[in-house]
C-alpha cells in the first residue's frame, strides 16, 4: 500500500510530472514538436480532469484517506496511457493527461470515456469502499492552436462545461462554450450575493390530511427571483450551493424564514424543511438547527425535516447520529422522494424515520401502470405496519386522488390542492381547508 503524500508524488519514469512541475513547460515542446512536423499533420490532445465528489471524501473520511485515494488515482490513469503521454497531476483533485499522435477528433473523447469509466470503479482504500466521478474537459492541439496559456483555458472551460453538464460527463472545447460558462460564472456570481443578501424566498406547498379534511403543514420550498432571469429553479441552484460551499448558510437562511412564516399559522400546522446531505458535512446542523428554534421561539414539535434517501446512503458522514440529536430536539425526520436513487429497505431500518414522502414519479403513474399502483400499496402498508406515516407527492388528478384513497393513504401533496404559493396566501389556504368543522375529505376504506 502506497503511503506517499501525493503533493510529493514521485516523477514516475517519463509518465507523470508532480505539481511542481508547470504544465505549461511540457505543453509549450508538445507544441513546438508538432510544429516542427506540421507537415505530418499531427495532433495531440490535452484533457483535464476533475474527480467528483472528491470533497465528500476528504470532508469524510478524512485526508489521509483522500491523499492515498489520489495515489490511487493516479495508478490507474498511468495504467491506461502510453509511455509517450504524459499524467499530471495539478493540484487538488485535478489531473490533466496529454494524449500524444491522436488519430481522429473523436478518439479523445473515446479516451476520456474510458479514465470515466477506470474511475468510476469502486477504490478500496485501508478497507473502505470509495466511489468517486470524474469530469473530463477535452482540447484538441494541432497546427494552428499554438498557445499554451490558450489551450490550458480552453481545456478548463471544457472542464467547467462538463461539470456544469453532470457529473460523469467529458466535453470537447468549442468556442461556443466561452459564452456559456461566462454566462455561469456570472451566476455563480449573483449567487453568492443572494446568499449574502439574503434574497431567497420561500414558497409553501400544503399537506392535505384526508381523513381530516386538513391542512396538516406546508413544506418550504426555496425560490430564487434573479433580476436578469426571472424565477431560477431550486433543481438549479441547490446543487450549485451544495458544489460552492453556500448551501450551510442557505439551509440556514430557509429555516429560519419557514419557522418565522410557520410562527402566523394554527399551532396544528407543521412546516417542513427540506436538507441537503451536505448540510451534514459540518456535523455543526444539530446546533444551527436548535439555535435558530431557540432564536424564533419555534416549538420543535412543529417543525419535520426532509431528507432524500441518498444521504442515507452516505453513511460515512455522521448522518444517522445528527439525526438522532435533531428527533431529540423534537422535531420530526421525513424520508423525501422515497423510492428513487438508492431505495432499499434498509434504509428505513437505519433510522426510526416518523414519515416517508412517495416519490411523485410512482404517483404520477398511478392509474396507467400497475407497478406503481404495488410500489405505493407496499409502502403504504409498510408505513402503517411500522406505525409510520406516509405522504403521497405529486398528486395533480382526481384519478390519482381516487387511487391513493382507496390505498387508504392518509396524506398528500400536489397541484390538486395547491401549487407551492407564497407566505400570505397561506393563510388563505388554511382559512379555506380548516374550516370549524373541517371540509371533509373522506377516506372510501379499501374491501378487507
Ligand atoms: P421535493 O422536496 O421533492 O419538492 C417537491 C417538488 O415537486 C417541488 O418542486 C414542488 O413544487 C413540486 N411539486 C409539488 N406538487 C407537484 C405536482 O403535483 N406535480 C409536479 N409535477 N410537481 C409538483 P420545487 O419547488 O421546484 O423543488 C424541487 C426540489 O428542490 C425539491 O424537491 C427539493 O429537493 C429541492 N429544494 C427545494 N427547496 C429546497 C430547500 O430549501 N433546501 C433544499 N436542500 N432543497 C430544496
Ligand atoms: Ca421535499
Ligand atoms: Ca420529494
Amino acid at each position: 500500500m502506497p503511503t506517499k503524500h501525493p503533493t510529493r508524488l514521485p516523477i514516475w519514469h517519463g509518465t507523470i510530472i508532480s505539481p511542481t512541475f508547470p504544465i505549461e513547460v511540457l505543453l509549450r515542446e508538445r507544441i513546438l514538436e508538432i510544429y516542427r512536423n506540421r507537415r505530418r499533420q499531427q495532433k495531440c490532445a490535452i484533457l483535464f480532469l476533475d474527480l467528483d465528489g472528491f470533497k465528500a471524501v476528504n470532508d469524510t473520511l478524512g485526508h489521509a484517506i483522500g491523499d492515498l485515494l489520489l495515489v490511487e488515482v493516479s495508478r490507474r490513469l498511468l495504467s491506461i496511457v502510453r509511455e509517450m503521454d504524459v499524467v499530471a497531476r495539478l493540484g487538488g483533485d485535478e489531473f490533466a493527461i496529454v494524449v500524444q499522435h491522436i488519430r481522429s477528433r473523436s478518439s479523445p473523447q473515446r479516451f476520456a470515456r474510458r479514465v470515466i469509466n477506470l474511475l468510476n470503479r469502486p477504490f478500496t482504500i485501508e478497507g473502505y469502499k470509495i466511489h468517486v466521478g470524474a469530469s473530463v474537459g477535452i482540447d484538441i492541439i494541432d497546427a494552428s492552436e499554438m498557445d499554451a496559456d490558450q489551450i490550458l483555458r480552453n481545456a478548463d472551460i471544457a472542464l467547467y462545461q462538463a461539470k456544469a453538464d453532470g457529473k460523469n460527463t467529458a466535453r470537447l472545447y468549442d468556442p461556443a462554450m466561452h459564452a456559456a460558462v461566462t454566462a455561469r460564472r456570472q451566476l455563480e456570481v449573483d449567487l453568492s450575493n443572494a446568499v449574502l443578501f439574503k434574497q431567497f424566498e420561500v414558497f409553501y406547498q400544503p399537506q392535505i390530511d384526508l381523513e381530516a379534511g386538513t391542512v396538516s403543514g406546508f413544506e418550504a420550498l426555496a425560490r430564487w427571483r434573479h433580476s436578469g432571469r426571472g424565477m431560477i429553479s431550486p433543481t438549479e441552484f441547490i446543487p450549485m450551493c451544495e458544489e460552492n460551499g453556500l448551501i450551510e448558510e442557505l439551509g440556514a437562511q430557509i429555516l429560519e424564514v419557514a419557522c418565522k412564516d410557520a410562527m402566523a399559522w394554527p399551532a396544528c400546522v407543521t412546516v417542513s424543511v427540506n436538507l441537503s446531505p451536505v448540510q451534514f458535512k459540518s456535523g455543526n446542523l444539530p446546533t444551527i438547527v436548535k439555535d435558530v428554534l431557540e432564536k424564533i421561539g419555534f416549538p420543535g414539535s412543529r417543525l419535520e425535516l426532509e431528507i432524500t434517501e441518498s444521504a442515507i446512503f452516505d453513511r460515512s458522514s455522521g448522518i444517522i447520529s445528527q439525526l438522532s440529536e435533531i428527533r431529540k430536539l423534537g422535531i420530526r425526520v421525513s424520508l423525501d422522494d422515497f423510492g428513487t436513487g438508492y431505495s432499499s429497505l434498509s434504509h428505513i431500518r437505519s433510522f426510526p424515520f416518523d414519515r416517508i414522502k412517495i416519490d411523485q414519479s410512482f404517483v404520477r403513474e398511478l392509474g396507467a401502470d400497475a407497478e406503481s399502483l404495488a410500489i405505493v400499496r407496499a409502502v403504504v402498508g409498510l408505513c402503517e405496519n411500522l406505525g409510520i406515516q406516509s405522504t403521497a407527492e405529486g398528486v395533480e388528478t382526481h384519478k390519482q386522488l381516487d387511487v391513493l384513497q382507496h390505498e387508504q393513504c392518509r396524506s398528500v401533496q400536489g397541484y390538486l390542492f395547491s401549487e407551492p404559493v407564497t407566505m400570505s396566501e397561506t393563510m388563505k389556504i388554511i382559512s379555506e381547508f380548516n374550516t370549524d368543522p373541517p371540509k371533509q375529505i373522506s377516506i372510501r376504506r379499501r374491501a378487507a
